[in-house]
């Protein structure tokens, strides 16, 4: 959690916090590195929770691009995360509507790159979050377009990376299609423990753990 709660806020509804958090696709992925940090084992950092958009157990999105078939793969994963998530709902609404993530894709040359920037309302919680993703046009690289979504529509639902490389949430993103790891979903469970392991529960909170095993 950022600590800028102490920065003077630009009007009484605007003091949040913006995290911003950057992933790439490697082109030559480094199997074999993935080792542990020496004294921690496998960890996947859980940044935050959802505030009050999740109280009727729904998240909107919608995917902003010019070319169709690249605009597939990305709906493809947040789909993908909606099937893996059985306790909220992602549904998908037009260009230009409001929506809680946005998602930006830029055709451009060169590594597939992403960015998701993360909102947040005064106690914390995640308010609104803009995802940009640039890189080549699927189906060339559908691969990587797909991982890279599914890696920063995890940072969308409250997740921060793995402290190893070769996760879906390592800091690099292998551009060879993987579906969200287990260990993966259960991070956004428990990110957002308070609303998805008891929706009448009570009022949204921070993540009680900073991580959880991956
Ligand atoms: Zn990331």
């Amino acid at each position: 959690m950022a600590v800028s709660s102490r920065r003077p806020p630009r009007s009484r509804r605007a003091a949040r916090v913006v995290i911003v958090l950057l992933a790439l696709i490697w082109t030559q992925f480094p199997f074999g590195s993935g080792g542990a940090s020496a004294e921690g084992g496998h960890e996947l950092a859980l940044c935050c929770a959802w505030g009050k958009s999740l109280d009727d157990a729904n998240l909107t999105y919608n995917v902003s691009s010019p070319d169709p078939a690249s605009t597939q793969v990305i709906r493809n994963a947040v789909e993908e995360w909606d099937g893996d998530l059985p306790a909220l709902t992602l549904t998908e609404v037009p260009v230009g509507s409001p929506a809680d993530i946005t998602i930006r894709f830029t055709p451009a040359d060169g590594r597939t790159e992403g960015q998701a920037v993360t909102s947040f309302t005064r106690r914390g919680l995640i308010s609104k979050v803009e995802i940009t993703i640039q890189g080549a046009l699927a189906p060339a690289n559908s691969g990587g377009l797909g991982q890279i979504a599914k890696h920063e529509f995890g940072h969308a639902l409250g997740l921060g990376h793995t402290n190893y490389e070769g996760n879906l949430m390592s800091p690099a993103v292998s551009p060879d299609p993987q579906p969200v790891p287990p260990c993966v979903i259960q991070g956004v469970i428990e990110a957002n423990r308070g609303k998805m392991t008891d929706p009448q529960g009570k009022r949204p909170a921070p993540p009680r753990v900073s991580q959880v095993a991956c």
